[in-house]
């Protein structure tokens, strides 16, 4: 049993909807069980948003995840068409209607559970299920989407639901890359890759698994398989860590562009205050990044500087300007032309500098930076979003990660 998820430019158009039904088709024929997700034609759902712009600068939230969702629907419904016009039974389904359950929180939902009865009935009634990704009801039977690339999060969420053998994500390049391979032309497609550091990865920015699918995969053991829809080349097997994986200092470098800073100038700096900036914006179902706290000078004020999403700066700076008045800071500004680079491996946890080589790689391009994080296995820094791309191109370098 295999779920095969399709992504936007592997579904662009009617012409690529039918050849991704014969790919599905001739696996069906092999004697495959295979489950399709798939995901909004190309640009599709940033229409859609721009459609949501036109009308006002705050849409609903609720209103936006019923928008956003149609797009999977209209490939769903095409998918299914175009595999019984193979000769297969074929049947699409919503994301409601295969009973995949999230929590409320509208345009970031989370998936609870997947009632996956209306799908095994399907499958044992010979018919190709294709399900429209991204998307969910809550407990209000309100439609729910799952955030910017949430498909791959359905598909794994599914085959872990069904216990398939195999998760699948079809693309546009070639697999799991040493950095983004439009960026770096001579990144390495890397053909295995552990469940850890693909989720650091997703989550730094490589948009080519959504950080919640591996999440998934990891926690049940999904064997998740990264490749193109547009050959045949194996691709990348994000799986657990074994031996046989490549020992490297760094596996990959990423970058993420969908990043604000936000920074309180000169905080009182006494117990609790903290946690009154951050509890207000927890309140709001903002997740905040990065945290830097200067040191206190003599007039025992601080300032404090955050990063969260850029969709949800403009909330985070709104709240953050309340609470700052009330407790009598010099202001607030926020930053927006920022960008998160970072360096990943399992490997940096037993070797020395491998920190200072990347500051000394960004400081030699002349690249400030303005905040810093580090795991065992990530070290992060923001730095002006016009040095992203050079920045992520000088670190692959000097770790040698091209190919050979
Ligand atoms: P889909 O619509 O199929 O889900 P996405 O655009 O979400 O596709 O993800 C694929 C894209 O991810 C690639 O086109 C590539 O530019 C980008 N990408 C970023 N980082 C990486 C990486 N490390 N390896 C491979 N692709 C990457
Ligand atoms: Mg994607």
């Amino acid at each position: 049993m295999i779920v095969q998820k399709y992504g936007g430019t592997s579904v662009a158009d009617t012409g690529r909807i039918k050849s991704v039904a014969e790919r599905v088709a001739a696996r069906v024929r092999e004697g495959d069980m295979v489950i399709v997700v798939v995901s909004a034609m190309a640009g599709e759902t940033d229409k859609f948003v721009r459609f949501a712009h036109e009308i006002t600068d705050t849409p609903d939230e609720r209103e936006m995840d019923l928008l956003l969702s149609s797009g999977e629907r209209i490939t769903s419904a095409l998918m299914a068409m175009a595999i019984q016009d193979l000769g297969l039974k074929s049947m699409s389904f919503t994301g409601r209607q295969v009973g995949i359950i999230t929590d409320s929180a509208h345009t970031k939902a989370m998936i609870e559970h997947i009632e996956a009865g209306r799908l095994k009935a399907a499958l044992n009634e010979g018919k190709v299920p294709v399900v429209a990704g991204f998307q969910g009801i809550d407990e209000f039977s309100d439609v729910t989407t799952l955030g910017r690339g949430g498909s791959d999060t359905t598909a794994v969420a599914i085959a872990a639901a069904l216990n398939a053998d195999l998760c699948e994500i079809y693309t546009d390049v070639e697999g799991v890359f040493t950095a983004d391979p439009r960026i770096v032309p001579d990144a390495r497609k890397m053909d295995r890759i552990s469940y850890d550091e693909m989720l650091e990865m997703a989550s730094l920015g490589a948009k080519v698994l959504h950080g919640r699918s591996v999440e998934f995969a990891k926690k049940y053991n999904v064997p998740l398989v990264v490749r193109s829809s547009f050959n045949t080349s194996p691709g990348t097997l994000v799986t657990r860590e074994d031996e046989d994986m490549e020992k490297t200092v760094i596996t990959g470098v990423t970058h993420d562009k969908n990043q604000a800073r936000i920074t309180i100038m000169r905080v009182p700096d006494r117990p609790g205050i903290a946690a009154t900036i951050f509890n207000a914006i927890a309140a709001a179902n903002i997740n905040v990044d990065m945290i830097v706290q200067n040191i206190s000078s003599d007039d025992r004020a601080t300032d404090i500087s955050f990063t969260v999403s850029k969709a949800e700066a403009k909330k985070a700076f709104e709240i953050t300007q309340k609470v700052s008045d009330e407790l009598g800071t010099k202001g607030v500004n926020m930053n927006t032309d920022v960008a998160k680079v970072s360096i990943v491996g399992v490997g940096m946890q037993s070797h020395f500098g491998v920190a200072a080589t990347m500051f000394e790689t960004l400081s030699n391009a002349g690249i400030n930076i303005m905040m810093i994080s580090t795991s065992e296995i990530k070290i992060s820094c923001v730095i002006d979003v016009k040095h992203a791309e050079e920045a992520v191109r000088r670190l692959h370098d000097v770790f040698q990660l091209a190919k050979q």
